[in-house]
């Protein structure tokens, strides 16, 4: 087959320029080796934010872009991404008091247009959100920011780019390329089969997150290729650590931020940490003493502590950064490049490197502006308004959708219908389009997870493990008994 656009990488950058890329009018073919979502964008700390932290290191441009970002992926995937008040407790050793007002200021200014409401600082002793703290937290700032679901919104962007007519391949690695005259003559192999095949493209997109170097040295042969720090950041999510919806950040006393932030009804999410990484990314899991270090942050802000104990489920990514020489892991600028290699009459290769998840759409935005002139005119960029999968809810009210729900489908419960209504937005209907009972919905794999559920994330999503169904399209893999995991393993297998 013969391609405009081969892109290498089922994380979100790959799957947003995927998307854009066939909205535009490109043929498009997506490989991935593994599952979508399967590495870094499903291991992020699920912020979309503009990044408070980076105002300290004057990357005043990323922060002012990601928080015009936030707004419109509000406003594109109401489904995923959910407003949320952010409590940040003042400790006078670490920092100011002026330098995190300043902060502040200046990060409502950046975001004056947004929808999302000011900060303001005030007594713990007079504010519900210092009932959990202990008593020695007495003043804080609140900001508010947005959290997403990292792996569905890569997965929704690839199902938009599939249904704008572009190829999505899961479990197929690419292989190699060579340049051959003005294409690209690409192997790639089907990882279940071992079968190899070729296709040719006119461009390529190196997506590959902490391979991109493996795959443009290695696999394009490149010489080119910019000097990355690789970066290991891991979370530990624990039951329910106090109520209500808003998260909590908490300097360290190293001067990281640690985000503790209220996860799936009843978990919270703490994380993440900073720890160079030089092994093989793929593997990537929390060591002791990092669950140790995010217990010990978490314990030093609340009255109730946490142990290493309380653990339910960790998870640990790695970001592959622009080395900027800096020394500390954490201060690394988190601000992507895009690196394009075109030899004059050659067809070019555009590297994806760093990046955040929140910055996703505008990077693609750009990568297809950096690829027009190799393509040939493109029609204009279109990703800024348009709704995800699931995202054309009315008015972009998110609250009115799960109670429709219930109208529709009154066998559902309260907790049905708003977890269904986050993971699909609209598309939720079209799943349980012609169900009339509970009884349709058919066998329950655990933690809500029902046979009508799992064979649309097959049929409609590529969702091929019982890990892709349970941790990646879904998070039932929180509450799935081990029974219940080995019947969705053999009910997938069979
Ligand atoms: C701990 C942590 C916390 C973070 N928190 C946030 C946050 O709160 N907010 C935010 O905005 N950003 C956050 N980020 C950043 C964000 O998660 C990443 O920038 C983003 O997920 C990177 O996506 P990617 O597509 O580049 O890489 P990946 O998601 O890793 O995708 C790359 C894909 O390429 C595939 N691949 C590699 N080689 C090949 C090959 N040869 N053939 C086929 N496929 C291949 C891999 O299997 C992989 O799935 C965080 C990152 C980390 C690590």
């Amino acid at each position: 087959m013969s391609y405009d656009l081969l892109v290498i990488g089922g994380g979100i950058h790959g799957a947003g320029i995927a998307r854009d890329a066939a909205g535009r009018g490109l043929s498009v073919l997506l490989v991935e080796k593994d599952g979508l979502a399967s590495h870094t964008s499903s291991a992020s700390s699920k912020l979309v934010h503009g990044g408070l932290r980076y105002l300290e290191y004057f990357h005043l441009r990323l922060v002012r872009e990601s928080l015009l970002e936030r707004e419109r992926l509000l406003a594109i995937a109401p489904h995923l991404v959910e407003r949320r008040r952010f409590v940040l407790p003042y400790r006078s050793r670490l920092r100011p008091a002026w330098a995190v007002r300043l902060g502040l200021f200046l990060y409502d200014w950046m975001g004056r247009r947004s929808t999302l409401g000011p900060s303001q600082g005030f007594r713990f002793a007079q504010s519900p959100y210092g009932r959990p703290l202990q008593a020695k937290l007495r003043y804080g700032f609140a900001y508010t920011d947005c959290t997403a679901d990292d792996s569905r919104l890569v997965i929704l962007n690839a199902k938009d780019a599939a249904e704008r007519g572009a190829h999505v391949h899961v479990g197929h690695r690419f292989v190699r390329g060579t340049r051959d005259g003005r294409h690209w003559r690409a192997e790639i192999r089907d990882e279940a089969s071992g079968v190899s095949r070729g296709v040719t493209a006119r461009a390529i997109v190196n997506a590959a997150g902490p391979w991109v170097s493996e795959v443009l040295r290695g696999r394009l042969g490149s010489p080119n290729g910019r000097k990355l720090r690789l970066v290991k950041g891991s979370h530990i999510v624990i039951p329910r650590l106090y109520e209500g919806d808003h998260a909590y950040a908490f300097q360290h006393t190293d001067r990281r931020l640690v985000f503790v932030i209220p996860y799936l009804r009843e978990f919270t999410l703490v994380g993440t940490t900073d720890m160079p990484w030089t092994g093989d990314p793929g593997p990537a899991s929390i060591e002791p003493e990092e669950t140790e270090y995010l217990c010990e942050v978490v314990s030093r802000g609340f009255k109730r502590p946490v142990v290493p104990t309380d653990v339910r489920w960790s998870f640990a990514g790695i970001r592959a950064l622009q080395d900027d020489g800096t020394a500390r892991a954490s201060a690394i600028t988190r601000d992507y490049a895009l690196d394009l290699d075109a030899p004059a009459g050659l067809p070019p290769v555009l590297s994806v490197v760093g990046g955040k998840l929140t910055t996703y759409r505008i990077l693609a935005e750009q990568a297809l502006e950096k690829l027009e002139p190799h393509l040939g005119s493109l029609a204009p960029p279109w990703t800024a308004t348009a709704a995800l999968p699931g995202g054309d809810i009315t008015g972009g009210q998110f609250d009115a959708l799960p109670p429709a729900l219930g109208r529709l489908y009154p066998y559902l419960g309260e907790d049905e219908c708003r977890r269904l209504s986050r993971a699909y937005g609209t598309r939720a209907m079209r799943m349980l389009d012609g169900t009339r009972s509970r009884a349709d919905l058919g066998e329950n794999f655990g933690g809500g997870l029902t046979r009508l559920e799992v064979d649309y994330l097959r049929r409609e999503e590529w969702a091929r493990s019982a890990d892709d169904v349970l941790w990646r399209h879904s998070k039932a893999g929180l509450w799935a008994k081990p029974a219940e995991v080995q019947r969705l393993r053999a009910y997938i297998g069979r």
